[in-house]
């Protein structure tokens, strides 16, 4: 089967405590909007009402492409997420695939992931691992003792700065900032320190296997903006999970082609822009996203404007 038409889909929202008010203002606090994930509604076009999850799962490559399939079968490999960070969320880590099987289970995956800061208040800072040289047994002392703040290394980050966090890597995002995350699916996330809110059902520390999944040997640069122009497509990020570009365009159109290796997912993050092929045209207004089968092949994207959209791929 091939899959011609551009899949634009319906965000799920999640309503945290520390979210903001710039995703869907009127619903305060909102923290996420989760923009590419398994479960989320197509809006239009011949496959409306199914869920990304469900055309993955019948169309496998032509909807995945091959590099995809090859590594995560016929699952939505992706979640990638709208961020507005209105208080620190906890600190966290994600294990790397061998753990996530030798900790969760058979056929769990780690999770891998990227910012691209989108909005930055001034003086705006997220942490991105930890200090240099900071031991195994000081590590594990103090996420145990939760003075694992002391030895956090904090970066202050501007619109357009782009963070790669391999599994492993603490993190946390911290007020002010609206961020676009991209990450391998997967469940698994360790809350390493909540900043002294209460322990809920829903909100609990893990200290062992925060522990066990920490990695003491990276610190995560901050990258900075390109230079970009008009009709211009950078890489930001790439990795074995995924390839994250800026696509830059004023009246220029960017030509774009899937190859058949894998989907892409195109969300508008400055102005508007119309995907176009062949047969059809879908517009994106900012925040917006939609994503392009594996099997499409050569299309375009047409700025209205002034217009940057970020690309993922598998
Ligand atoms: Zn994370």
């Amino acid at each position: 089967m091939t899959l011609n038409s551009f899949l634009k889909l319906e965000p799920a929202y999640r309503d945290y405590v520390w979210g903001g008010d710039r995703l869907r203002p009127g619903h305060n606090p909102t923290a996420e909007a989760w923009v590419v994930w398994e479960n989320d509604i197509i809006e239009s076009g011949p496959l409306a009402g199914k869920t990304l999850g469900e055309v993955a799962a019948q169309n496998g490559a032509a909807l995945l492409g091959t590099k995809s399939i090859e590594r995560t079968g016929n699952r939505f490999p992706l979640l990638i997420k709208l961020l507005d960070c209105a208080q620190w969320l906890s600190l966290q880590v994600h294990p790397n695939d061998e753990l996530a099987v030798q900790m969760e289970g058979p056929g769990q995956f780690g999770k891998t992931e990227a910012w691209h800061i989108l909005e930055s208040q001034t003086g705006a800072k997220l942490i991105a691992g930890l200090k240099p040289n900071i031991s195994a047994d000081v590590l594990a002392d103090s996420i145990r003792n939760s003075s694992i703040i002391d030895h956090v290394q904090y970066a202050s980050v501007s619109q357009g700065d782009t963070i790669f966090m391999p599994a492993g890597t603490l993190h946390a995002l911290g007020p002010g900032l609206l961020v676009y995350e991209v990450q391998q699916t997967s469940d698994w996330t360790y809350r390493v320190y909540d900043w002294g809110r209460p322990q809920t059902e829903t909100r609990k520390l893990h200290i062992e296997k925060s522990i066990q999944s920490t990695r003491t040997d990276f610190t995560a640069p901050i990258i900075p903006p390109p230079a970009y122009g008009d009709g211009t497509t950078h890489k930001l990020v790439e990795c074995e999970y995924f390839t994250l570009e800026l696509l830059s365009a004023a009246s220029h159109t960017i030509n774009l082609d899937t190859k058949g290796e894998s989907f892409h997912a195109i969300t508008v993050i400055e102005g508007n822009a119309i995907l176009k092929n062949e047969g059809e045209q879908v517009q994106l207004e900012k925040f917006q996203t939609a994503v392009v089968p594996a099997n499409m092949g050569a299309y375009q994207l047409i700025p209205a404007g002034n217009c940057k959209a970020l690309k993922s791929s598998a």
